[in-house]
């Protein structure tokens, strides 16, 4: 059970900071205390930067529309899973209890995770920044409670993409070891069955420099893969009834690859007026 508690939470002025303490109990014991920094407003959104959630499966795209939204609107794009590579990436403290978990397809512990997106709030803080678009997080209901007792979140994309298609998105991924850039040489042609519509999505293919650059994700191996779908289905799937209970949750179903569903995106969201030149890359 888990017990959580705010011990200051100040929402009279626009861009006011939240100093949350959140108690966490285990049915035995009292496991850590961790500070949850968040900037917030008490107006709506058009006074200050988005506060937007990306959820979906593993391989819908979250990293990959998030990044681009947080071009275009000028907010950090806040990914626990890279928060967590980044940990393994230089050996920190948790590292090699983190690799276990990671490479099991399984979540890391809301502890960890909350300080991690924790710190990774205050460093961005002190630079400036305001909004956020999250992916990765919340990944519970316990991590959504949390967050909902720091900050108000505006809006809440569910990306959507056949379940054909998102294993074989998550074996097609490379990123490239110098730059950090996305890629995905599956190439996915679904045919059209008994009424239901086919769908292609061309592979992302990356640049001749980072070619021979390439690596793959340790937990982006079939077994593995096949797990995060499970651990997503039952964890991170009653996130869609808990927003959508409270009028959050915009549902969008990828008709294809970026071309096709990048500016329906944008459009879903009001934002196809914007100056758009990440669509020109697309
Ligand atoms: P992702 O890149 O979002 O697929 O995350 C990679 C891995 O990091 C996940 O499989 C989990 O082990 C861990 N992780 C990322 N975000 C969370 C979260 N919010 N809660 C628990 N574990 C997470």
């Amino acid at each position: 059970m888990a017990v959580l508690s705010r011990l200051l939470k100040s929402r009279h002025c626009v861009f006011s900071s939240i100093l949350c303490t959140i108690r966490t109990f285990s049915s035995s014991s009292l496991i850590s205390r961790t500070h949850l920094r968040l900037s917030s407003s008490s107006s709506p959104s058009l006074e200050r930067n988005v506060q937007w959630v990306f959820l979906g499966c593993p391989g819908v795209g979250k990293g990959t529309y998030a990044g681009r939204l947080t071009k275009l609107l000028g907010v950090p794009h806040i990914s626990t899973g890279d928060l967590v590579r980044e940990e393994l990436a230089n050996r920190g403290a948790l590292a090699s209890q983190l690799e276990k978990i990671v490479n099991q397809g399984h979540l890391v512990s809301d502890e960890i995770i909350i300080d991690l997106l924790s710190k990774r709030l205050e460093a961005g803080e002190s630079r400036g920044e305001s909004g956020f678009i999250l992916d990765g997080f919340p990944r519970t209901i316990r991590q959504a409670e949390i967050l909902e007792g720091v900050t108000d979140i505006d809006l809440v994309i569910n990306l959507k993409l056949r379940e054909e298609a998102l294993l074989a998105k998550c074996l097609g991924r490379r990123i490239c070891s110098e730059c950090g850039g996305n890629y995905n040489i599956a190439c996915i042609d679904i045919k059209g069955e008994n009424g239901s519509p086919g769908m292609y999505m061309a592979p992302l293919l990356p640049p001749s420099e980072c070619t021979n650059k390439l690596i793959t994700r340790s937990d982006d191996i079939e077994e593995v893969v096949k797990e995060r779908l499970r651990v997503y289905n039952e964890m991170s799937l009653p996130l869609e009834d808990f927003y959508r209970c409270r009028g959050k949750l915009l549902e969008f179903d990828l008709p294809g690859g970026i071309p096709e569903s990048w500016p329906k995106l944008l459009e879903a969201l009001h934002l196809d007026n914007y100056n758009d030149e990440t669509s020109l890359a697309a």
